[in-house]
């Protein structure tokens, strides 16, 4: 896909540190890391988001982000991880080639969670709870 920074660095145009590749990702250090080793995996197929992504290969996918989850730990002394990914410039998407922050963690880092809300009443709960199983019911 032409103009898509991870196409290029796909194909070798920009570089990256890359630390994996095997038959449908690579992976490589974030240019800037919320902790020193954040890591994106990022699938070789240009797809936007992960509504495009193609549900098959999620076991890929899963195996892509274990290794490197455990790479982490091993390596990085991390106690542990995180797994995230944005959709669409309203959840912080900013490169539209599909990919997977994995995070190392440790103790008392300093890095939040987003901000735990207010607790919802039944009433919207069952609100939103309605909406979402009549968009999810076909
Ligand atoms: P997102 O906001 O989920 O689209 O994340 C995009 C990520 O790409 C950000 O964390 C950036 O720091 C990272 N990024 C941008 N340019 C590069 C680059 N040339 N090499 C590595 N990571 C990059
Ligand atoms: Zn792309």
């Amino acid at each position: 896909m032409a103009n898509c920074l991870f196409c290029k660095i796909l194909a070798e145009e920009i570089p990256a540190a890359r630390v994996l590749e095997n038959t449908d990702f690579i992976a490589f250090l974030d240019i800037a890391p919320a902790k020193p080793g954040h890591i994106l995996i990022v699938p070789k197929k240009h797809y936007e988001n992960l509504l495009d992504f193609p549900p098959e290969m999620g076991t890929a996918l899963l195996q892509t982000i274990q290794q490197v989850g455990a790479a982490q730990m091993k390596a990085l002394g991390a106690e542990g991880f995180n797994v995230l990914q944005n959709n669409f410039p309203a959840a912080g998407q900013e490169v539209f080639h599909v990919h997977w922050h994995v995070v190392p963690r440790f103790t008392k880092d300093g890095l939040m969670h987003w901000p735990q809300g207010a607790y919802a009443s039944l009433e919207e709960m069952q609100a939103v709870q309605q909406k979402i199983r009549n968009a999810t019911s076909h």
